[in-house]
């Protein structure tokens, strides 16, 4: 163990799939806020539907009041990467925004985003989404596979630099995490291939595996209002992420109803429920 890592909190079976329930609460939140992403809806409408299915279900957020931040969403708009607030923004056909929440169900969390392009797509963000999203799935598919957590950002990297056509950027300024009893804890899952493999993937290990990536360059700044994330040269950006659990029996997504079959299987994993 190197020196100023912080230390892993590896789960139990009966904490993981507590995380489960909470990513289930959380995709459904999700689901409701995607659908509600509509040309003439404002960002704080997203946040209002989102925050309804939480309390009907009788999750909390864990995005409203950390670190201040006044919402259970960030909804993230064209060159906004990330940490936008949801307000008076109102929706335009053609926008990309990123729709990034979580939820804590007995003091364990879930954190997951998706990325939505409101009314007709440009081709171009269209591109943008759907490799960001394969690119995750990518990562995902790494911990299921690989030995180091540092397989997910080399994994993420290949395919990104595998899909022919105009570059894509991956940021590096922001990058995934480990979570259980908080949000952000160690390890950092970064999104791109480095010489450092990182800690052993084992059981009980808990990511949030979430490519960003731009369209220009990966340079970024953040707002007067401290918390939006955008690209310095305006260019687009997108964001995918899912939470997933490393248990004895293989990789479950907990962010995802099916636990990431859809998208697993044909990369030649197939995830396993929590024991
Ligand atoms: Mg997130
Ligand atoms: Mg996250």
């Amino acid at each position: 163990m190197a020196f100023g890592q912080p230390r892993i909190e590896y789960k139990t079976n009966a904490q993981m799939r507590t995380m489960h329930e909470a990513g289930l609460v959380l995709s459904r939140a999700l689901d409701a806020a995607v659908a509600a992403a509509v040309p003439g809806a404002t960002t704080k409408h997203l946040d209002d539907v989102f925050a309804a299915v939480l309390n009907e279900a009788g999750a909390k957020s864990n995005f409203l009041g950390y670190h201040g931040f006044p919402a259970t969403i960030c909804t993230s708009v064209n060159e906004e990467v990330v940490h936008g607030i949801p307000g008076s923004r109102v929706l335009n056909d053609g926008d990309i925004i990123s729709i990034d929440g979580g939820a804590i169900v007995d003091g364990w969390h879930s954190d997951s985003a998706r990325t939505v392009i409101v009314g007709t797509a440009d081709p171009e963000d269209q591109r943008l989404s759907d490799v960001t999203r394969a690119a995750m799935w990518h990562g995902i598919a790494a911990l299921a596979t690989g030995k180091h957590v540092g397989d997910i950002g080399a994994a993420i990297d290949d395919y990104v630099s595998s899909v022919p056509g105009k570059p894509l950027g991956i940021l590096e300024d922001y990058v995934g995490h480990g979570i259980g009893s908080e949000m952000h804890m160690a390890p950092d899952v970064l999104n791109y291939r480095t010489t450092h493999r990182g800690p052993k993937i084992k059981p009980g290990l808990c990511l949030a595996i979430e490519p960003m990536l731009v369209r220009g360059g990966i340079e970024t700044a953040v707002l007067e209002d401290d918390w939006t994330v955008i690209t310095t040269d305006g260019k687009r950006s997108c964001q995918w992420e899912h939470s997933v659990a490393v248990h004895e029996n293989g990789i479950w997504v907990l962010s995802a109803p099916d636990g990431g079959a859809e998208h697993l299987v044909p990369l030649g994993v197939t995830p396993v429920a929590i024991p």
